[in-house]
């Protein structure tokens, strides 16, 4: 397993370094992200710092399933009503870059697929 380290997302969540934050609830913060890839780009994270999906366990299971409510929810509440993406990159190959777990939020456009 990864080691969890601090990242600045840790910072977002104790409200050291600023974000356009949408929602938050008991586990989960959900903000906008630094470098949009589209109209709209939110990123949602557990509030605990799980470094990276293939770092979940069982024990995470419940939690995994409120980020992908919570997402469902915040896609909802900022009007995407036409769809969206999420999209989790894990690891080096999967072009992560900040190593606590998030869901990206994706939409305001037609995605394109294969993704690169
Ligand atoms: P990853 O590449 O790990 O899947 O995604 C990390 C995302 O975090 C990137 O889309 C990047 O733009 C975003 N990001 C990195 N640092 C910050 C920050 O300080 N504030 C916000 N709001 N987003 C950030």
């Amino acid at each position: 397993m990864t080691e969890t380290r601090e990242t600045i997302f840790s910072k977002i969540i104790r409200r050291e370094v600023p974000a356009e934050i949408v929602y938050e609830d008991d586990l989960a913060l959900a903000f906008k992200d630094i470098r949009p890839q589209a109209p709209v780009h939110i990123l949602v994270i557990p509030k605990q710092p799980i470094s990276q999906l293939s770092d979940a366990e069982s024990k995470d299971h419940a939690l995994m399933g409120h980020l992908l409510l919570t997402a469902k929810r915040v896609a909802k509440q900022v009007g995407l009503t036409n769809g969206y993406r999420i999209v989790i990159n894990n690891g080096e190959d999967g072009g992560q870059t900040v190593y606590h777990l998030h869901l990206h939020i994706l939409g305001g456009r037609h995605m394109k697929w294969p993704p690169g």
